[in-house]
């Protein structure tokens, strides 16, 4: 069964961009220096035991957390 239309659903990012948003397609949140990133990252280990990288974002220039994005 094809469908002639797909609804109007943002285009998954490719590429770097991608790191800028989640799999949702929505953007991440953002820090605007690399130790907030990180105090947020200690805090989802520390509630959720969740292990997250830090990381500069080539899209916004700030840093985000989340686990490798290569995983997604
Ligand atoms: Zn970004």
């Amino acid at each position: 069964m094809k469908r002639r239309r797909r609804p109007q659903v943002p285009a998954p990012p490719l590429g770097r961009v991608a790191s800028h948003f989640t799999r949702e397609g929505t953007p991440k949140n953002a820090y605007r220096t690399q130790a907030e990133a990180a105090s947020a990252a200690q805090l989802a280990w520390t509630l959720h035991g969740v292990d997250l990288n830090t990381y500069r974002c080539d899209y916004c220039y700030q840093w985000h957390i989340g686990k490798q994005f290569r995983d997604d």
